[in-house]
Formats: C-alpha cells, sequence, structure tokens
C-alpha cells in the first residue's frame, strides 16, 4: 500500500512539472517527500493523489495538489523563512512549507476551528513537521501579532479584501499571497509585496477557488 502511494504521489508530481504548476526543485522535492494521505480522512486516503481539493471535517477541504505548488512557487520560499499560513485545515500545506524552508525556518499556521486544528497538529507530529510548525486556534485574520514580522504570509481561505493586520505583519521586502472574493466565480489570488512602510504593490495571479476566510476581517459568520 505504501509502495503505491509514493509511485501515485512521483506520478504526481511529474504531471504537476508537466504542466508547469512545479518550476522548481525545492517545491518538487518536498511535495515528492510529504505523504498527502497523511493529512487526509481515513475515509478519504486513496483520493490523495488526485489533483483535487477533497473533503475533510466540519465542511472544510485539503487544497488541491496544484493549488498547493502554485502557492509554494509564488511565494518565493527560502530556507530559514519565518512564515505565517491564515487556514491550516489538516495541516498539509504547512507541512510541505515547512519542508521548503528546512529546520532553521519557522511556519505559524492558525485554524478557527478546533477541532480541525486538534487533528492537524496530530498530523504534523507524526508526520515529524511539529518541530518547525506551530499552529495556533484562532481567527487568523487578526495574523499573529507575537512572531511577526513574516518574510511571507499565506491564506488557504478568501477574504473580502487583505487584512489589514496581515498586511501590517509583514516585513518590508515580504510577500503575501490570499484568495480575494467569497462568490466561486469572481475570487482571485492577489499577491501583495511589501515595498516600503505604507507602500505594497498588488498583482493578480488569476482566477481560484477556496472556502470563505471567515472572521473579524474577513467574511461574517
Ligand atoms: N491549508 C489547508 C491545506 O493544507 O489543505 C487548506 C485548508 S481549507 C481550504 C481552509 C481553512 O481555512 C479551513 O480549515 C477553514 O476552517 C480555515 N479558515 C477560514 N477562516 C479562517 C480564519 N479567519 N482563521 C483561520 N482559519 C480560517
Amino acid at each position: 500500500m505504501m509502495m503505491i502511494m509514493m509511485k501515485n504521489r512521483t506520478d504526481l508530481v511529474l504531471k504537476l512539472l508537466e504542466m508547469g504548476y512545479i518550476t522548481s526543485d525545492i517545491v518538487k522535492d518536498a511535495m515528492e517527500k510529504v505523504p498527502r494521505e497523511e493529512f487526509m480522512t481515513p475515509e478519504t486516503k486513496n483520493y490523495a493523489y488526485l489533483d483535487r481539493p477533497i473533503p475533510l471535517e466540519e465542511g472544510q477541504t485539503i487544497s488541491a495538489p496544484h493549488m498547493v505548488a502554485i502557492i509554494c512557487e509564488k511565494l518565493a520560499l527560502e530556507r530559514g523563512m519565518q512564515i505565517l499560513e491564515i487556514g491550516t485545515g489538516f495541516g498539509y500545506n504547512a507541512a510541505v512549507v515547512s519542508e521548503i524552508i528546512g529546520p532553521e525556518g519557522h511556519v505559524y499556521t492558525i485554524e478557527r476551528i478546533e477541532k480541525l486544528k486538534n487533528i492537524a497538529e496530530q498530523n504534523l507530529k507524526r508526520t515529524g513537521y511539529l518541530d518547525n510548525v506551530t499552529v495556533i486556534y484562532g481567527d487568523g485574520t487578526n495574523g499573529y501579532k507575537e512572531k511577526s514580522p513574516y518574510d511571507r504570509i499565506y491564506a488557504t481561505a478568501s477574504a473580502p479584501k487583505i487584512p489589514e493586520p496581515l498586511k501590517k505583519q509583514l516585513k518590508i521586502g515580504g510577500r503575501l499571497l490570499t484568495p480575494i472574493g467569497r462568490d466561486t466565480s469572481v475570487q482571485e489570488l492577489l499577491c501583495l509585496s511589501r515595498v516600503g512602510h505604507d507602500d505594497y504593490k498588488t498583482y493578480n495571479l488569476g482566477g481560484v477557488v477556496f472556502v470563505p476566510m471567515i472572521g473579524k476581517h474577513g467574511w461574517p459568520e
């Protein structure tokens, strides 16, 4: 079973390379290494290497592998970086980022559903990623000021506009990636660079579909 999973993972990564979603060795190596099935429910593990979002619990989903690849590539991650993620889910994307930034970096990831936060923590512990990933239960639209500023911030849930606290918690020279919009037909992935204290540049990376970011600086419950 394990051999089949590994073969399926290698095949999927090859497909993502061919399609141009993966463009760097660091993202390729990380996605080849992290076992996506360990971040899914027992009922859905067999679908781990389909390039699709798959239901988790509480109406939430694990992001599609091509979306994780896009996020990691567009963030231009480097070893040793300090990262903030909004929307942990079961912890898969955080594990991939953790693999890329290495033990000298750290991922702080916030989840608003306590049950998911607890499952993510167990998954990350079992797979050995909890050393450089901290899972926080709370409203990620407020960011996590305690460990700011961050080199990179990314959200895997879609907000009405980029939450102000996240912009403020980004290092100058840092980069933030977040989907914006609620309706599935009008969401866009934005990339924001902080080029000065109050100076930001925004790029639109195109249409995406994510669950809503619910919170003080996101959508109302
Ligand atoms: N990063 C996940 C992965 O690796 O597959 C994807 C998670 S799912 C697409 C988005 C998650 O964002 C959900 O678990 C949801 O509960 C969470 N979420 C939504 N609004 C949030 C908020 N304000 N703060 C923290 N988490 C939030």
